[in-house]
């Protein structure tokens, strides 16, 4: 392992979280404290982070990391671990084959870890067994791709979104979900306001907030939203036919099968008026520089593919493709999950985006790696991975840097299936999270910052991610661990890689191996560089081969596709909505990201300032619906169909579409009683691309009856028993806050809520002062524990839900509570007149609430965002909050005016 960079030393890395891939400057103190900022070089970001990104110094203590391999939760060496996992793969191998075994990695995982992860699996085990959590966020893409382009290749680049004239974002809450492409965008609509921005999405987001125009399409209503688009185009004439005939073939038939819908098909399908449909189709005709950008509203269900390709089909038509300012585009959920996608990470490709299908393309990558076999087809996608793990095909798996039983779907069916495997190995940062509770054999792995290797971001763009941390305990990278079975299993001189920078070599080798043009990712121009040179390496962009100009790296402007005659397809789409509702079922079941939360909070949730925009998992319901159920706001309710159920938070809201209810998929566990939202999906796939539908689940939602709501905050972790009927933990700059709840009556209060703050086995209880209030006859509870002026737990219960500001209540953990009438104050929930409640956190960057800014707009007549920077600094780091400041705003104008 190479050294570390001496303290003090800014160092350029890459971010985690999500796919638009933001430069990095990370520095860490004399004391291992890390700073993080936006590295300003770097093309993704220009120095800009969103509050994930900027709050990622908060993420890296050892607090919950597993330190050292376990076997059976126990302690081990790493020589008993790789033996084991390598000795129990082998032996399932003989006497099973080769299929009978499986990895299932991740789009968190470098570059270099899944390279060696393909190779082992597809070169030398001989089975195409290994996919990828990836499968959940943008195969449908992957798919549309290469049934178009022969090749799975994102055209375009981000300036393209920042110089077209017209910008449709489907299915994309880019506010929350990929917050610096969407400040980008935002900027350069600022300084250009002619340009044109349609949201297509069920919700009316935030991303929404600054559309143009937002089609409050029905769910998986896209596909047939395309297919009149093209419709239109070719019945207005706005067709390119000299880019058609040079460059593509099948035109006549998409257009014939796009034609077949009427316009009242297209209305009933996407639940769009005439007038709304034609607002948007004269819009795209217009405007020649026009972007489609699209992310998992397109992706994650039953049609996607055909609505990625019904989206194709219209740039195709159009010639708006590989020129600046033009183009479809996908932008991934994931920090890599178009690297693994280059290395061949899904179960159906090959590395070097080579195709498992063609002999030739297989015959090439076994030579190439010289490999004793090679898989001769396709392996197990993710839900049927899961399946053949529950049927008992699968004998020992492996699992990498994800969380499979929180995020696949029909998620209580995974975990069974996993508890039954005759043996799973987890390889993870954490000791504790839902999937690695059930490992056989526990890895330790390198986190963020202790990785070195690469990823590629959503414009195809390459840049390190680089150690700046020492690897804690006996940690180890993931291709190291990889490389270290595939040795023990006798695959020797195939995986002795010294270090990250000769697998990058290799992996670039292959990508330019016998490649001549006929491949679209190519990056031998970097299959001789020296590991100085790969610790020195700026972002790129693919493709780079050899020897060729560094200029444009745009794609298909000129045609040259990667189909045999280099013409693209156009795919004939026939769009027909999935309805999964039913008298019984009657709700869509949407799920998605909330803005400071990521995949499964085993990062996230370490964070504070993250946990402070929003605590609780939650049910956004329409009004009307809510009313219908007998819902209010801040009640809790059930969501459940024949799967399972959870329970929620309600959030009623006119942003919801009627007849859809959203939940977020961050909450597992660990940090809730039942929110696991995949729990209700079933594994329902597209059949070309194998991705789940998460986005349109049939469920039912009622009021969840309950006699006692309560919320406290602690300075230790609370104890929550069995009695305790919904819960929900977050983390609080000194300590947690817990929401709860109880069906029945608590007979002793007192002695409960004790034993929930962890006072009454800690001692602390004997010492602690005890200020309490209690009213019986309103079922109001509210007690505080303080050590002298320190604030150690506070709990307060009703009959209704708990009437506390949130994040005034976590502060008075961090606070000075010197005189008797302070304590009296945390008794009574209120805040001094002095301090006003600040509301719920806005700005988790300067913790700035709701209360906050409204009073700066009412008082103090700040009606814009800049104007409330200025005064509250809300918005004026990150900006991820930007688009909530402005609705904020735009609530309270009214009354600023009066
Ligand atoms: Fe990270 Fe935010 Fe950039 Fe995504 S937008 S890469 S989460 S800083």
């Amino acid at each position: 392992m190479k050294t570390l960079p001496p303290a003090d030393c800014a160092i350029k890395t890459t971010c985690p979280y999500c796919g638009v891939g933001c430069g990095i400057l990370a520095t860490r103190d004399e004391a291992g404290t890390v700073s993080v900022a936006g590295d300003p070089e770097h093309p993704a970001n220009f120095g800009r982070l969103c509050s994930k990104g900027s709050a990622l110094g908060e993420t890296i203590d050892l607090d919950g990391r597993m330190l050292f391999p376990e076997i059976g939760g126990k302690c081990a060496s790493w020589d008993q671990a790789l033996d084991l996992v390598a000795g129990k793969f082998r032996d399932a191998i003989a006497e099973h084959g080769p299929d009978s075994v499986a990895f299932y990695v991740s789009g968190q995982i470098l570059t270099e870890d899944y390279y060696v992860a393909n190779k082992l699996m597809k070169g030398f085990i001989g089975s195409a067994n290994i996919d990828t959590n990836s499968r959940l966020c943008m195969a449908s893409s992957v798919a549309g791709h290469r049934r178009a382009f022969g090749s799975d290749t994102v055209p375009g680049s981000y300036e393209d979104l920042e110089s077209t004239d017209l910008l449709v974002l489907v299915g994309s809450n880019l506010a929350w979900c990929h917050p610096v492409l969407y400040q980008r965008i935002v900027a350069a609509k600022e300084v250009r306001p002619g340009m044109k921005v349609v949201v297509v999405d069920p919700r009316r987001t935030m991303t929404a907030d600054f559309a143009d125009l937002h089609l409050a399409i029905a769910p998986d209503g896209d596909a047939a939203l395309f297919a009149g688009l093209l419709a239109y185009l070719d019945k207005t004439d706005t067709i390119d036919h000299e880019y058609v005939t040079a460059h593509c073939n099948g035109f006549d038939e998409a257009v014939a099968a796009a034609s077949a819908l009427s316009p009242a098909d297209v209305s009933a399908q996407t639940g769009l008026d005439g007038d709304e449909l034609d607002a948007f189709y004269r819009l795209f005709a217009a405007s020649e520089k026009s972007v489609t950008l699209y992310s998992q509203g397109v992706n994650q269900s039953s049609c996607g593919t055909d609505k990625v390709n019904a989206i194709i089909n219209c740039h195709l038509a159009t010639g708006r493709i590989g020129k600046p300012g033009m183009g479809p585009f996908s932008v991934t959920g994931q920090p890599n999950a178009m690297g693994g996608r280059e290395v061949g990470g899904l179960a159906n490709m090959l590395a070097g985006h080579m195709e498992i299908e063609r002999a030739d393309h297989r015959e090439m990558v076994q030579r190439f790696w010289q490999s004793p076999v090679i898989a001769g087809q396709p392996g197990l996608k993710a839900v049927d991975l899961f399946e053949a793990v529950a049927d008992g095909r699968i004998k020992a798996l492996w699992i990498m840097a994800t969380n499979p039983v929180d995020s696949l779907p029909d998620a209580d069916r995974v975990e069974a299936a996993i508890k039954t495997c005759p043996f799973v190995v987890v390889s993870d940062v954490l000791r504790e999270t839902d999937t690695v509770r059930h490992a056989h054999v526990a890895l330790p792995s390198s986190a963020w910052g202790e990785k070195d290797g690469t990823v590629t971001n959503s414009e195809r763009r390459i840049s390190r991610q680089r150690r700046f941390l020492p690897l804690p305990g006996e940690v180890k990278p993931d291709w190291w661990q990889l490389a270290a079975v595939g040795k023990r299993m006798g695959y020797g001189l195939a995986f002795d890689y010294p270090d990250a920078a000769a697998i990058f070599r290799e992996h670039a080798a292959l990508s330019a191996f016998e490649n001549n043009g006929t491949r679209d990712f190519d990056i031998g121009a970097y299959a001789g560089i020296d590991s100085r040179e790969f610790d020195s390496l700026p972002p790129f962009q693919w493709p780079q081969a050899a020897g060729a100009q560094k200029e444009d790296t745009r794609f298909f402007a000129n045609g040259n596709f990667y189909t045999e005659d280099r013409k693209a397809r156009f795919v004939p789409v026939a769009p027909e909505v999935p309805r999964r509702v039913s008298g019984d079922w009657p709700l869509v079941l949407n799920s998605g990201r909330v803005r400071d939360h990521w995949h499964t909070m085993t990062r996230t949730g370490k964070s504070p300032r993250l946990s402070t925009h929003i605590a609780e998992p939650f049910a956004e319901l329409h009004p009307e619906d809510a009313l219908e159920i007998g819902v209010r706001d801040a009640d809790l309710v059930r969501v459940s169909n024949p799967q399972g159920e959870i329970i929620l938070r309600s959030l009623v809201s006119p942003r919801q579409r009627k007849g859809s209810v959203f939940v977020p998929m961050h909450w597992t566990d660990q940090f809730a009683s039942a929110a696991r939202v995949d729990t209700l999906v079933p594994g329902i796939t597209d059949p070309i691309s194998g991705q789940p539908a998460s986005k349109n689940a049939g469920v039912r939602a009622e009021r969840f009856g309950v006699k006692l709501y309560g919320f406290a905050v602690c300075v230790e972790k609370p104890i929550l028993d069995k009695k305790t009927d919904y819960w929900a933990i977050a983390r609080s700059r000194a300590g947690w806050r817990v929401e709860f709840a109880h069906g029945t009556e608590i007979e002793d209060i007192a002695g409960w809520a004790t034993r929930l703050a962890g006072l009454d086995d800690s001692g602390d209880e004997d010492t602690a002062q005890r200020l309490a209030y209690h009213d019986a006859r309103y079922g109001q509870h509210r007690i505080a524990w303080f050590d002298g002026a320190r604030l150690l737990a506070a709990v307060f219960v009703s009959h209704g839900p708990v009437a506390v500001s949130r994040s005034w209540a976590a502060e008075q953990l961090a606070s000075e509570h010197a005189d008797a009438q302070a304590r009296f104050r945390v008794v009574a929930g209120r805040p001094a007149n002095d301090r006003p409640d600040p509301g719920a956190i806005v700005c988790s960057c300067f913790s700035v609430g709701v209360n906050d800014i409204a009073d700066a707009v009412v008082r103090q007549g700040c009606t814009s965002v800049d104007a409330i920077g200025k005064r509250l600094k809300a918005g004026s780091n990150c900006g991820s909050c930007r688009a909530e400041i402005r609705g904020i705003i735009d609530e309270h104008r009214v009354l600023a005016a009066e």
